[in-house]
């Protein structure tokens, strides 16, 4: 299917920033797509515009209870120039399973990812090529029907913006870094039955009180336990969580409590592809201290898009520090950081079939 979007193009476009300071999420580009959804048409006006404030009325459903949905992806440039996107037909199939869970209306998958190409395509003198850095893509869905009622809103708004961003390691030579996680066992981030495998806004502003207790104990990012039994490890801050323990990888299983990451589904099909045996099974926090204690504990790392494979060094467990690989960045999280970040800008064949040229 070839879609067309009407184009309305800035006359002032800004100034490039400089790549090497960058951060995440603080510059944003010239312009942004949106449409509009309502029950009579579905979806339709496929637009891009100049980027700037969205007009709405103050008694917009997502301002009052929270009627949302958020992605994340990344478009890479590589060596030759060309553009990359990774998997983003998972991005379009999990909008779809996060408005199901929202009630707000699907989108076709091929609809969503042709919205996002032709942006990246407008904005493609955006994409840094400096190595780490990317262009963040934020396609967000938020119900503005002007009704105080509770119920689904009957108008919704897509929204896609992009953000050129610099390396997530702070490391003089932009390689990998460990970070230090704080286990959480007062605030629960997700519920069975709850919102947990829904990119929601709603899961993160009820995290950022656990995110200030991790910082306030010395520590990067919070991992989190589950919510019943306060007793197996589910996800780190806003990432997947893997353990490698007696050289067998695991992580937490997909039972509607965690975030199903793209990157840790990939990071699953090339362990599995390079031999290792990968467990996705419930980890209790018990048998994970026991093994650091015990320096069996080889490796932790998170998964996400933004920092793609990210080391874990130190656990901060009811007022005790360990030491995890003795705090370097291990073996199988380097191997897999290069492969991913490799695949993804290009630098190392795509056997996958994960990448799509924009
Ligand atoms: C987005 C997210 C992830 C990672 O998903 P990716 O698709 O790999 O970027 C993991 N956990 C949470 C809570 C998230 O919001």
């Amino acid at each position: 299917m070839n879609y067309e979007f009407k184009k309305t193009l800035t006359d002032t476009p800004k100034e490039k920033p400089d790549p090497k300071s960058l951060g995440f999420g603080k510059i944003f580009t010239d312009h942004m797509f949106l449409m509009d959804y309502d029950t009579e048409k579905g979806w339709h006006d496929g637009r891009i515009v100049p980027y700037g404030p969205l007009q709405m009325d103050p008694a917009a459903v997502v301002f009052h209870y929270g009627q949302e949905m958020f992605e994340g992806l990344k478009a890479y440039k590589t060596a030759e120039g060309k553009v990359l996107l990774f998997r983003p037909d998972m991005n379009a199939k999990r909008t779809n399973a996060t408005n199901d869970r929202m009630c707000m209306p699907q989108m076709d998958e091929d609809l969503y990812v042709a919205c996002i190409k032709a942006l990246v395509d407008v904005e493609r003198d955006w994409i840094p090529d400096q190595p780490g850095t990317a262009l963040y893509i934020r396609p967000f869905i938020i119900g503005d029907e002007a009704f105080l009622g509770v119920r689904p809103s009957n108008h919704y708004l897509f929204v896609i913006i992009l953000s050129p961003v610099g390396s997530y390691y702070e490391s003089s030579n932009g390689g990998l870094v460990a970070n230090s996680i704080f286990v959480e066992d007062e605030y629960v981030r997700s519920v069975p039955g709850g919102t947990g495998y829904a990119k929601v806004g709603g899961n993160y502003a009820g995290a950022l009180k656990a995110q200030e207790k991790a910082h306030a104990n010395g520590c990067e990012q919070v991992l989190w336990l589950d919510a019943i039994e306060k007793k197996y490890v589910e996800e780190i801050g806003t990432s997947n969580a893997f353990f490698m323990i007696d050289n067998e990888i695991i992580t937490a299983p997909l039972t509607g409590t965690i975030l199903p990451g793209i990157t840790r589904n990939s990071v699953l099909q090339l362990l599995r592809n390079w031999g290792y045996t990968v467990k996705e099974e419930r980890l209790s926090m018990e048998d994970l201290f026991t093994a650091a204690k015990e320096g069996r504990l080889q490796e932790v790392f998170a998964t996400g898009t933004a920092a793609v494979i990210s080391p874990i060094g130190r656990l901060v467990y009811k007022g005790q520090s360990l030491e995890i690989g003795e705090g370097e960045v291990g073996p199988v999280s380097q191997k897999l950081y290069d492969t991913l970040y490799g695949i993804q800008t290009g630098a190392v064949k795509d056997e996958m079939g994960w990448t799509v040229t924009v």
